[in-house]
């Protein structure tokens, strides 16, 4: 989406699990450099390269929801919604405005079967819709 971009963001290579690189959920990728960005950014594979969160796609959410802000980052995958929370704010998914917004959210996919999943550190929740 135009005008939204990375900037020093690294949450993406950060918070998930990605199995291709045998990188655990939680922990820097490998290929992380101190400060942000990918000493492999050439050569990054497919996953990388075709992955943006959904604040980079989804025009309807607030600057409040960019990662660096939200310190969550948000993807889906057909009817389902994954959120993944950085540990260390491991709770704030739970408040305003961000609470509201994911029942929001899981009232709209629950008639496509879809539901909104929280992951934050070990801590999995459904946000009920
Ligand atoms: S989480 Fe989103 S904003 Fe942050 S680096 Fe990944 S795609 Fe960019
Ligand atoms: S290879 Fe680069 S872009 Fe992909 S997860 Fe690692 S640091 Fe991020």
């Amino acid at each position: 989406m135009a005008g939204r971009d990375c900037g020093s963001c690294s949450l993406c290579c950060i918070l998930p699990d990605i199995a291709e690189f045998d990188k655990p959920a939680n922990q820097p990728c490998r290929h992380c450099l101190p400060g942000g960005g990918c000493d492999a950014y050439q050569a990054r594979p497919a996953t990388c390269r075709d992955f943006y969160c959904l604040w980079r796609t989804d025009a309807t959410l607030g600057d409040e929801w960019e990662p660096g802000v939200s310190r969550m980052m948000m993807y889906a995958q057909g009817p389902q919604l994954t959120v993944l929370v950085e540990p260390e704010a491991g709770t704030i998914w739970r408040e305003a405005p961000y609470r509201g917004w994911l029942e929001a959210r899981a009232q709209v996919l629950k008639p496509m079967g879809g539901y909104v999943v929280v992951c934050a550190g070990e801590e999995v929740s459904v946000v009920k819709g």
